[in-house]
């Protein structure tokens, strides 16, 4: 027997892919990197009338963009009916599982009778007495729980959790309609594709001491779990769409960086001292269970915003060019198909990260270096766009008209001697410039925008800008 790690990421495609699931995923990945194992994606569709192919899709391409490669997968497990029937039949034959007659409206009705006398509401085992059957008419099958004793789940996160077997109900392994239910599917998948380490969120751990007895039934070894601590947001409630965007594709959307999402997910309840900032090859180096946390994380979004800008700072200017221009699609700022010159973009860029936190941000700001015309911010042109300014901007426009070199060094010097001789101080011409150029009030430095901008668009938007005062 070979003591390769496996591992497996099992999202149900009933949405897109949470926050909650892609750090699932990325624990996953990281244990599995660490240790030179094996990733396996399985996509767990059994629940026909919630589960998309849209949603898959989505998973696959989040995953994908988060750099979260699997090694084998993804499997579906709508293709693997037969694989569950052939199960399912082994246990009924072996008298470890038994065809269930009641009807749904019957099963409620006892179930609330069952409350009302302050009894668990679990199944009463009816069908349990009876003998035989061939499952005609539309049975659903269950499995026979043990009735007595305890179950230990020893997690390497949570350590031994014992559950009263008392409490477990006989649950229901295929439908009436033939569709085997999530707690048996889980349990044959993780058999058949040899997981040795089942790597979940620990709102599953209630499911795990049913599995186990599963994998006992089948004659299976039980394969080591981690719980993962729950993700709460800000009010310590479960996290979910009321706390803000929840998805990985609505993270991208807002202009976050795959890898400001990753290092983010990956402290989310695991720690390596007091270190923030991670490369994945670190996490990987890094990660092991025992730092994970046994309470649960809470959701932070200003330190994964603060994250994303400390990745957009140090991402180099070039490969922020390529990746702004979907974003700039989006802002309509250029047409789908446009291009730019590419160095151009990524000196703009070079001026901007600093203070973008995002890329939708630095895409937003790039507006006035590629935009034909720009809109002033009617403040900022009541208070800088007066007609002394206009008089010093209609002189700078002269200078700029005849000097051979537009660069920030040169523009600064012709700066300086305009503002000598009208004996002003630089910031009565730099404003009226800066409103001029970008309609508003902050900018990266006036002569570096001027340079990047370049003689042409100056010279038109200081002849607007003339032409308003
Ligand atoms: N399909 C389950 C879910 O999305 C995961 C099951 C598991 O990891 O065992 O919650």
């Amino acid at each position: 027997m070979s003591n390769e790690i496996r591992v497996r990421f099992a999202p149900s495609p009933t949405g897109y892919l949470h926050i909650g699931g892609a750090r699932t995923a990325l624990f996953n990945y990281l244990y599995t990197r660490h240790l030179k194992g094996v990733f396996v994606l399985r996509i767990e569709d059994t629940d026909r009338s919630r589960s998309t192919d849209e949603f898959i899709e989505a998973i696959i391409e989040s995953m994908k963009w988060l750099g979260l490669e699997w090694d084998e997968g993804p499997f579906r497990q709508t293709d693997r009916f037969d694989v569950y029937r052939k199960y399912v039949d082994k246990l009924l034959s072996e008298g470890k599982a038994y065809y269930c007659y009641c009807a749904p409206e019957e099963l409620e009705e006892r179930r609330k009778e069952a409350i009302a006398k302050g009894l668990p509401p679990k199944y009463d085992g009816r069908c349990r007495k009876l003998q035989g059957g061939h499952g005609s008419g539309g049975a659903a099958v269950r499995f026979k729980m043990p009735e007595e004793g305890e179950t230990i789940v020893d997690d390497l996160i949570r350590g031994k959790v014992v559950f009263e077997n008392s409490q477990l109900d006989d649950l229901i392994i295929m439908r009436s309609d033939g569709t085997p239910t999530y707690n048996f599917t889980v349990v044959v998948d993780d058999v058949d594709m040899n997981i040795t380490h089942v790597i979940r969120g620990d709102d599953h751990l209630n499911n795990t001491p049913k599995q186990i007895h599963i994998y006992r039934a089948l004659g299976y070894e039980i394969p080591l779990f981690a719980h993962l601590p729950m993700i709460l947001g800000s009010d310590k409630t479960r996290l979910s769409k009321r706390h803000g965007a929840t998805s990985v594709t609505a993270y991208k959307d807002m202009g976050y960086l795959p890898e400001a999402i990753i290092n983010y997910l990956a402290r989310l309840g695991w720690s390596h001292g007091d270190q923030e900032v991670f490369t994945k090859d670190e996490l990987i180096e890094k990660f092991s269970f025992e730092h994970i946390g046994k309470s649960a994380a809470v959701f932070n979004p200003e330190k994964l915003l603060w994250l994303n800008s400390h990745y957009i700072i140090n991402t180099p200017s070039e490969r922020l060019a390529e990746l702004v221009v979907p974003y700039l699609i989006n802002e309509k700022i250029i047409k789908e198909g446009e291009s730019l010159d590419k160095q151009w973009l990524s000196q703009a860029i070079g001026t901007l990260k600093e203070r973008s936190k995002t890329l939708v941000e630095l895409a937003s700001s790039l507006r006035y270096y590629i935009a034909e015309d720009i809109q002033y911010d009617e403040k900022a042109k009541a208070k800088f766009l007066n007609e002394k300014a206009v008089s010093y901007l209609r002189e700078l426009s002269e200078s700029l008209i005849s000097i051979t070199d537009f660069s920030a060094h040169e523009l600064e010097r012709i700066f300086k001697t305009i503002v000598e001789t009208q004996g002003i101080k630089l910031g009565e011409l730099a404003q009226p410039v800066r409103v001029a150029m970008t309609g508003g009030t902050t900018s990266p430095g006036i002569f570096e925008v001027l340079e990047i901008m370049g003689r042409e668009k100056v010279l038109k938007r200081l002849e607007k800008a003339i032409g308003s005062g």
